[in-house]
C-alpha cells in the first residue's frame, strides 16, 4: 500500500506513536538490514527518547552479511542493542525477545526491588511502511492479525499478543514516515520497495542500482545477464547491453529502455543477483556524520 505523507498526517502519526509509547516497556524499531540509515525514520530519536530500545535488522536474508555485522557493530557502539532478523522466514525471533529482556532488565529489577509482582515487558514494533512490521507482528503472533494499522489516521482498539510467556506485543504498529527528502535516500528506499511511487524518477534508481552492483561485483552483473562490461563502462552502456542481450527492443528495434528500468529494479528489490547493503557503515563514518542528525 501506497502512503501519501503530509505534514498532517506526520504530526498526528507522530501523536499517534508518541500515544502508544505510554503503553509500552521496550520499542522495537524495526530497520531493513540492506539500509538501516536510509530506513530510519528522521525524528524517531525525538520519538522514542529514552524509552528501552531494541533496533530490528529485518531482512537480512537479502542484505550482504559481512554489511550486515558492521552494522551490528555500529548500532552496539552507539549503546544500542541490535538483533538482526529474518521476519519471513522466522529466523531469530527467539533473539527479539531475549533482547526485550535484555534493555528492560533494569526497570524491572527495579519493579521488583519495590515489591511489585513480576508481570510480562510491554513492547511496540515501529517503522516506515514495509520494512516488514506485519510480517513480524504475525510471526511473533503465531497467527494472522488484520494489517488495518497500516494506515496513519486509522485507528482500532489495540490489543495485546502475547509471545510466550515473558513478552506481551501491540497488535498495532507504529508507523512513521520514511526521510525522502534527501534523493540518494529516495533510490534506495525505492531499490528496496520501501517506497514504490514516483518521489524519484525509477530511471534513476535503476542506474543507482548497476552502478552499485558494477562497483562493487561487477562479475555477477556481467555473468547475469550474460554480458560483459568494464568496471568504466557508463550507464547507457549498460542498460543497453542489458537490452540486448534479453531482446528487450521497441518496435523500431532499439533497445527499449523503460522495459530494461523496470526488470533491473525488480530484480535487485527481490535480491535475485545476490544479496546487497547500500547503506555502508564505512561511508557513513567517512563523512562523520551521526545517525541521528540527518
Ligand atoms: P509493513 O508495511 O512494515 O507491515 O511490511 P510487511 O510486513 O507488509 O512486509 C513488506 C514486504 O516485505 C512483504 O512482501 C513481506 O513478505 C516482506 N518481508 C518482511 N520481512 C521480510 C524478511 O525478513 N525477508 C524478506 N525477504 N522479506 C520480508
Amino acid at each position: 500500500m501506497t502512503i501519501q505523507w503530509f505534514p498532517g498526517h506526520m504530526a498526528k502519526a507522530r501523536r499517534e506513536v508518541t500515544e502508544q509509547l505510554k503503553m509500552v516497556d521496550c520499542v522495537f524499531e524495526l530497520l531493513d538490514a540492506r539500509i538501516p540509515f536510509s530506513s530510519r525514520n528522521p525524528m524517531i530519536d525525538e520519538v522514542i527518547k529514552d524509552k528501552p530500545r531494541v533496533v530490528l535488522l529485518n531482512k537480512m536474508d537479502m542484505a550482504d552479511p559481512r554489511e550486515t555485522q558492521k552494522w551490528i557493530s555500529y548500532f552496539e557502539k552507539q549503546g544500542i542493542y541490535p538483533v538482526m532478523l529474518d521476519a519471513k522466514n522466522g529466523k531469530n525471533l527467539d533473539k527479539v525477545v531475549k533482547a526485550a529482556e535484555h534493555v528492560t532488565k533494569e526497570k524491572f529489577d527495579r519493579l521488583a526491588a519495590k515489591g511489585l509482582r513480576p508481570r510480562a515487558i510491554r513492547a511496540m514494533i515501529v517503522g516506515i511502511p514495509n520494512v516488514g512490521k506485519s510480517t513480524l507482528i504475525n510471526r511473533l503472533a503465531k497467527k494472522s492479525i488484520a494489517k488495518t494499522g497500516n494506515t496513519p489516521g486509522v485507528t482500532k482498539k489495540q490489543q495485546w499478543i502475547k509471545v510466550g510467556k515473558v513478552l506481551e506485543l501491540l497488535d498495532t504498529p507504529g508507523i512513521l514516515w520514511p526521510k525522502f527528502e534527501d534523493q540518494l535516500v529516495g533510490k534506495k528506499l525505492s531499490l528496496t520497495g520501501a517506497i514504490k511511487d514516483s518521489i524519484v524518477h525509477l530511471d534513476e534508481v535503476a542506474i543507482y542500482g548497476l552502478e552499485f552492483i558494477q562497483k562493487f561485483d561487477l562479475a555477477t552483473l556481467n555473468k547475469h545477464y550474460y554480458i560483459d562490461v568494464t568496471e568504466e563502462a557508463p550507464y547507457i552502456e549498460l542498460f543497453d547491453a542489458i537490452g540486448k542481450s534479453r531482446g528487450m527492443k521497441n518496435k523500431g528495434g532499439e533497445v527499449d529502455y523503460e522495459s530494461v528500468v523496470e526488470l533491473v529494479i525488480r530484480e535487485i528489490r527481490n535480491a535475485k543477483f545476490g544479496r546487497y547493503t547500500f547503506d555502508r557503515v564505512d561511508e557513513l563514518e567517512q563523512d562523520n556524520v551521526n545517525i541521528d542528525e540527518v
